[in-house]
């Protein structure tokens, strides 16, 4: 079967500036100073996939009543099947005072924008002790892990550098847990605490004073609206997050503002011809970059069974996303989960424990599997490997 392929994936955003295309998993090392930004990046050309035509332009307006989005020139473009994969918005400026904090403080930092990933690591070799705060907003995020990780990187480069015992580590979550999912959460709780660090609950910062170097947090379980002040001297944000306004100012949204697809067939529940994939739909399972390769495995069969008419799907997703939870330059916990929250480890070991194996493979392993495999739609998740290594498991 035939089909053009249209690539709007533009230069607007954030993350992907110019012709430029970013591999944003690697950015927790990048902060850490254990890889550099160039690592991350590759030309966009050499990853769009041959025989396609790419709209170097950011699609403004859906009717998919009529078959076509809008471009911000203002033409149109018809199709005659949709696929989104919009990713998430930065929501910086719901931080009262983070865009003017973040341009003119160095102590003010963040892994999750192209913008401000380089300003991590100075500030870390900076730090000459007091409080580094790290953050997690009340809002679904790509990659809940990642908050914790340059935390753990952090800690372990203070205390390499001389610098741990004037340090306080902070860090304050609007989650009331350390993971969504209870085999790491608990684990990660420990190491947290053995390595001194304060773990704030249901803390979510609202506001930053630069002039007073203060980070001021709503505490979330306090029906008064109490807010708690922190004194900061590194404050690593991350920021609110949310399906990009075009989608969730659409008729294609669900009530929060996602793409509102079948979670199973990624098909979206009223236009048949429009499916989603990633960071932009309301899957319910955490937004990550293997989940994306899970679904993209899921998409392409059901999109061609589509094309040939059927609206029997039988490939469906069942929620799989992975997290590599590197908690030091040399360690990781490799998080893999279902849309149950139940664990479903590849290897035939105890993913939950740190290991250095784990850490060799999101440093070194992962990438390449993204630029040769993943960019190519060659990679829809271990699925195969878990069955293998399962049988040694059980
Ligand atoms: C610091 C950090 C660490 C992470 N760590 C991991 C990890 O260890 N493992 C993991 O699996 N994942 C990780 N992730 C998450 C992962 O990067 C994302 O989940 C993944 O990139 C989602 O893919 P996506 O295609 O949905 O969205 P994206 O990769 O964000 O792509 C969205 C695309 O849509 C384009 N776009 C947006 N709006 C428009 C528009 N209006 N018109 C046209 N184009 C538009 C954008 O320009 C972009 O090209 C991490 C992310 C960060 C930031």
């Amino acid at each position: 079967m035939k089909a053009t392929l249209l690539c709007f994936p533009t230069s607007h955003a954030s993350y992907f500036r110019f012709k430029e295309h970013y591999y944003q998993p690697l950015w927790t090392l990048v902060g850490g100073g254990l890889k550099k930004l160039s690592d991350s990046r590759r030309t966009m050309a050499s990853v769009i996939p041959p025989n396609s035509e790419w709209i170097n332009d950011s699609v403004v307006g859906f009717n998919p009543d009529k078959n076509f989005v809008t471009l911000k020139d203002g033409s149109k473009v018809h199709y005659e099947y949709l696929v989104l994969a919009l990713g998430l918005q930065l929501n910086f400026h719901l931080v009262k005072g983070l865009i003017e904090g973040l341009k003119s403080d160095p102590r003010i930092c963040s892994n999750y924008s192209i913008r401000t990933v380089g300003k991590t690591f100075p500030a870390l070799q900076a730090f000459e002790g007091g409080n580094a705060i790290f953050t997690v907003p009340a809002t679904p995020i790509k990659c809940g892990g990642a908050p914790q990780k340059i935390m753990y990187l952090a800690e372990e480069y203070f205390n390499k550098t001389g610098k741990r015992d004037k340090a306080n580590v902070l860090f304050n979550t609007s989650l009331g847990v350390m993971f969504v999912v209870k085999h790491y959460s608990e684990k990660l709780y420990v190491i947290a605490k053995d390595r001194g660090i304060h773990v704030n609950f249901k803390h979510s910062l609202i506001e930053v004073r630069p002039e007073t170097g203060e980070a001021i947090f709503k505490k979330l379980d306090s029906e008064s609206g109490e807010t708690a002040t922190f004194k900061y001297d590194f404050l690593h944000v991350t920021p609110p997050m949310s399906a990009p306004d075009v989608i969730s100012k659409s008729v294609l949204s669900d009530a929060a503002g996602f793409l509102n697809v079948n979670k199973e067939t990624l098909q979206h529940v009223k236009y048949d011809n429009i499916f989603g994939v990633g960071d932009c739909t309301n899957i319910p399972t955490s937004k990550t970059a293997a989940a994306a390769a899970g679904q993209c495995g899921v998409l392409s069969k059901n999109l061609m069974a589509k094309m040939k008419g059927s609206n029997d799907f039988k490939s469906k997703y069942n929620g799989y996303t992975s997290c590599p939870l590197v908690t030091s330059s040399s360690k990781c916990i490799l998080a893999e989960f279902d849309f149950t929250n139940t664990p479903t480890e590849t290897f035939p070991f105890d993913q939950s424990k740190e290991r250095r194996s784990m850490f060799l493979l999101k440093s070194y392993g992962l990438p390449p599997m993204y630029w040769l495999m993943m960019t190519k739609g060659l990679w829809h998740g271990p699925g195969a490997f878990r069955k293998i290594f399962n049988f040694w498991r059980n």
